[in-house]
């Protein structure tokens, strides 16, 4: 699955909402354990629907073969939201009898008792059963446009039980026959390619066929119906489909080229071939997530995957093939190969995000995907170092710790942490390692042990080790180098956390390969141990103890090691390297290890770096400047005259847009126009600003589409009623997924008075999307001048802001909170969602809470150091 907020982009704070979003939680101790028992096994089901689109409702029914372990008069499998209408089973002994049954809603499990003891061996199960199509992007649910509606399917987590009652856990895997009877004229796409298409039953019916799909986990099983329609292509033997509504059919063109590059890149990397003969992937109208990797029929949001690429911004085409090349990733990590249960998700989506990043750099060297890789590390570092992050294993059992399993350690981090070990290992020894585990446990599944253990038998190294320590043990280190004499350094590490008021547990020490730098572009690897005192220097030029950016720590320099890093920043240091730096200086900051004035020293000594990621990287840490330590009218007028002197001189530099710039120019050239206008208060770029936004609005494939956002972003925040309605009409008339989406987040962008609960109430009006309205709320509480009045909004209109929020929304709006940095904010949102609880939130206002204290804290060291390290700037 990928993460919804993927597919959105907000100018100048877009990358710090995206991290802010990276959702983390603790975790309480288990409620009452749902697991099914063994004693059944399922191996089969025969599935058959008809759904009613107008009506919203379907009927079932299914048979599945069954191993029974003991003789037993009761089977419980999970359902929800399904009316049992007939329950029969046929035993081994030739009996067929029929059974009650009895529901438990809490545990979403349905108990079948029958009146004589089914005898131990094959079974099967008969059940006949309707359903509604429900409005709320999970399960067998409902997706709509102005022209008609859609049935659509979303399992993962846990909700294959809410279509039809099935033993609703990963390592229950199964072959599905798949069979849905529908509208003449409409179209149904699932996991296998269609085996048979009949007419009927009844007039103006077809009844749709599918071939058994591979033996898979009830998660990953798929139907979508309506009228989509497809553009298709083949690589490796594999017929390839993108689809989606009729009206955005053109816009599929472009997510093909890149399932047709990255095809033949994994069956070559992982040494197994695509085990189906066929693989779509389809735009759904209303959908939760970013996207999801039903074997062979990956579904997504329109944004995460239909594009113009004429008009599209570098961010949209990053994000969708991102996407993409991650589902497909999960065709072999979470499809072929299971984690075992749901505490190892990581498995899947750890790595799945690390070759998402893999994938994309072999596809598109220009993007320059390992800054963007580091620029990542920093956030996830940074949300580590809080004290509500969690193990990348940890407990899970009900659906509701099951669902918040998918947070920014399980991708991130893990995903860091897989890329460290691949920079360990080496690429080729890593591969090995990656191709023995999948063929090991191909069609089954797996857990962590399975995977480290395969690498350490491939490659002879303490993997096992290692991955343990980074896998079970909660948070990151930071490793404090001295200054290396006669050869060696010494190292000390411990736990480091933002907050400076908490005091590690001394006793808490990794075990990890660390890599010191060596000439241009070389690496020393050695693993550091809880019991290492020191390591060995392989260069006594300049020690940098990160090479590459890809150590998953914080580093700490005896001062003449920094200064000469700092001094040579910009000439002994790699791209990614500089990100690393950045990072842990501004980490140290945040910790009071550190000045402010320290940070912005190294930000203007990376001012000229002509890496857009170094910069937009930066920028952000700048705009946290700006917007949390900055307290007064005076500080951001000095601060604001700063940014124009250190960074107008290369914006100038890059003159105007030309059509043969890079990638990398376009970028630098939006992100220094936002961070120049929105806090260097510059009137002048304001003024261009509009300028340019107004001719991307009226024509967007006249401007460079990065830049054309970039301006419209920053004529939003002073925008007028003519570009509000602009904005509107561009939601709700464009046929561009991007473009709607886009003009959407632009309009809770808008300071001027009046515009904020215009764009609210429109957020949570009939005429969004829910699938968009929290975040509406999400990105108008990151805006600094509007934070207020969207909390009093939200307040005032609670009820219907309630209404509109999908199951999994609610995270959005309660962490939204956690952008204030006062005491009185805090105890105000602590009030009110003690006596409004959002459920299954509870973590998430924990960690918007621990956000505020992190804010209050850091303004309260930090301000005195900005004030003074702005006084002494020359003006
Ligand atoms: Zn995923």
């Amino acid at each position: 699955m990928k993460f919804r907020w993927n597919s959105f982009f907000i100018g100048a704070n877009g990358c710090a909402l995206a991290v802010f979003l990276y959702l983390l939680c603790g975790f309480s101790h288990a409620a009452s354990a749902q697991r099914l028992s063994t004693n059944v096994i399922p191996s089969h089901y025969a599935l058959q629907f008809a759904p009613d689109l107008k009506a919203a409702t379907f009927t079932g029914s299914e048979t599945i073969d069954i191993a029974i372990k003991q003789p037993t008069s009761a089977i419980t499998l999970n359902a929800i939201e399904i009316e049992f209408e007939t329950v029969e089973i046929h035993g081994r002994d030739g009996q067929t009898q029929a059974g009650s049954v009895s529901l438990d809603p809490e545990k979403q499990q349905a108990t079948l008792t029958f009146a004589k003891t089914i005898p131990a061996g094959d079974a099967t199960l008969q059940i006949h059963f309707t359903g509604i199509l429900n409005n709320e992007l999970r399960g067998f649910y409902l997706s709509k446009t102005a022209r008609r509606n859609y049935a659509v399917t979303q399992f993962e987590a846990t909700d294959a039980r809410r279509a039809f009652p099935c033993f609703d856990e990963p390592a229950f895997k199964a072959t599905y026959d798949v069979a849905l009877t529908i509208d003449a004229g409409d179209t149904a796409i699932s996991n296998s390619a269609i085996a048979a298409d009949t007419p009927g039953p009844g007039p103006a019916k077809h009844t749709v066929v599918f071939a058994t799909t591979p033996k898979m986990s009830t998660y990953l099983l798929a139907f979508v119906v309506g009228d989509f329609e497809c553009s298709s292509g083949e690589a490796d033997g594999v017929a390839l489909r993108v689809c989606a509504t009729p009206d955005k059919v053109a816009l599929t063109p472009y997510a093909l080229s890149v399932a047709e590059f990255a095809l033949p890149y994994y069956d070559n990397y992982f040494g197994i071939h695509f085990p189906l003969k066929k693989l779509d992937f389809i735009g759904i109208p209303d959908f939760e997530a970013g996207a999801m990797e039903n074997f062979g029929a990956i579904t997504f949001r329109e944004t995460d995957l239909l594009l113009d690429p004429k008009t599209a911004s570098f961010q949209t085409e990053r994000t969708v093939t991102l996407d993409i090349v991650h589902e497909m990733a999960h065709q072999w990590f979470g499809d072929l190969v299971t984690m075992q249960w749901w505490d190892n998700v990581w498995l899947n989506e750890g790595f799945a995000t690390w070759m998402e990043n893999k994938c994309t750099a072999a596809m598109h060297p220009e993007w320059n995907i390992p800054q963007f890789v580091a620029a990542d590390e920093q956030k996830i570092l940074d949300i580590d170092a809080q004290p509500t992050t969690r193990a990348i294993r940890a407990e899970a059992n009900t659906p509701e710790e099951i669902d918040q399993m998918f947070d920014g350690i399980a991708y991130g981090k893990a995903g860091h942490v897989l890329l460290m070990l691949e920079n360990y290992l080496g690429e080729e020894t890593f591969r090995q390692g990656v191709h023995a585990y999948l063929a090991a446990h191909q069609y089954g599944n797996a857990t962590a042990e399975d995977f480290w253990n395969a690498q350490t038998q491939v490659s002879g190294k303490p993997v096992d080790r290692i991955m343990a320590s980074l896998v079970a043990q909660t948070g990151e280190p930071i490793l404090d180098f001295s200054a290396p004499a006669a050869g060696r350094v010494s190292v000390a590490q411990q736990r480091f956390f933002l907050s400076p008021s908490i005091v590690p547990d001394p006793t808490q020490k990794w075990t990890l390969p660390v890599c010191l730098k060596t000439g241009a572009n070389g690496m020393d690897c050695q693993v550091l141990t809880p019991s290492s005192p020191s390591l060995a220097v392989p260069d006594a030029n300049l020690f940098f103890a990160n090479a590459g950016g890809n150590g998953y720590y914080r580093s700490a320099y005896a001062p003449a090691q920094y200064a000469a890093l700092l001094a040579h920043v910009e000439t002994g240091l790699a791209p990614e390297e500089r990100i690393s730096l950045m990072g842990d200086q501004w980490a140290k900051v945040r910790a009071n290890k550190a000045k402010v004035g320290d940070y912005l020293d190294l930000a203007s000594a990376l001012s000229p770096d002509p890496n857009a990621d170094v910069l937009v990287n930066s920028a952000e840490n700048v705009d946290d400047i700006a917007n949390d330590i900055a307290a007064t009218r005076q500080e951001r007028d000095a601060l604001a005259a700063w940014i124009r002197r250190t960074y107008a001189p290369q914006f100038a530099k890059l003159g105007p847009p030309a059509p043969d710039d890079s990638i990398n120019t376009r970028q630098l050239r939006a992100r220094l126009l936002l961070l120049l206008t929105i806090h260097g208060n510059d009137a002048d770029l304001e003024t261009e600003a509009r300028r340019i936004a107004d001719q991307y609005l009226s024509d967007p494939a006249s401007v460079d589409p990065t830049l054309g956002q970039a301006a419209v972003n920053i004529a939003a925040r002073y925008g007028d009623a003519a570009l509000f309605d602009r904005l509107e009409k561009i939601y709700e008339t464009s046929n561009q997924p991007e473009l709607q989406n886009f003009a959407l987040r632009q309009m809770v962008a808008f300071t001027n008075p009046g515009f904020l609960d215009r764009a609210l109430e429109y957020a949570i009006s009939p005429r969004v999307r829910n699938q968009d309205s929290a975040f509406q709320f999400a990105i108008a509480m990151k805006i600094p001048e509007n934070r207020d009045a969207t909390w009093a909004f939200t307040k005032a209109h609670w009820d219907q802001v309630r209404t509109e929020l999908t199951p999994e929304m609610g995270e959005y709006l309660v962490e939204g909170a956690g952008n204030f940095c006062s005491a009185a904010a805090r105890d105000d949102v602590k009030n009110f969602y003690a006596a409004h609880p959002v459920p299954a939130a509870d973590a998430y206002l924990r960690h918007a809470i621990e956000h505020i204290d992190g804010c209050i804290e850091l303004r309260r060291l930090q301000e005195p150091n900005l004030k003074k390290w702005l006084a002494a700037q020359p003006q």
